[in-house]
């Protein structure tokens, strides 16, 4: 997924996945982590496919 500068710089930043998926993990929202291609570090995204998320079927 392509992230934006804008986005990159107003998220956290961690520098090895292993520090952003412990952070996911002990969040209470699921999230993920992902490699951003602007800064090279890893960032959190509760949006797992970089789009919205689709409505769980009910
Ligand atoms: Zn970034």
């Amino acid at each position: 997924m392509q992230t934006r500068p804008g986005i990159c710089n107003r998220k956290r930043r961690f520098a090895a996945r292993e520090a952003a998926e412990a952070v996911a993990l002990a969040a209470d929202v699921p999230l993920r982590a992902y490699k951003c291609a602007v800064c090279k570090a890893f960032h959190l995204t509760s949006r797992t496919k970089g789009l919205r998320v689709p409505r769980p079927p009910a």
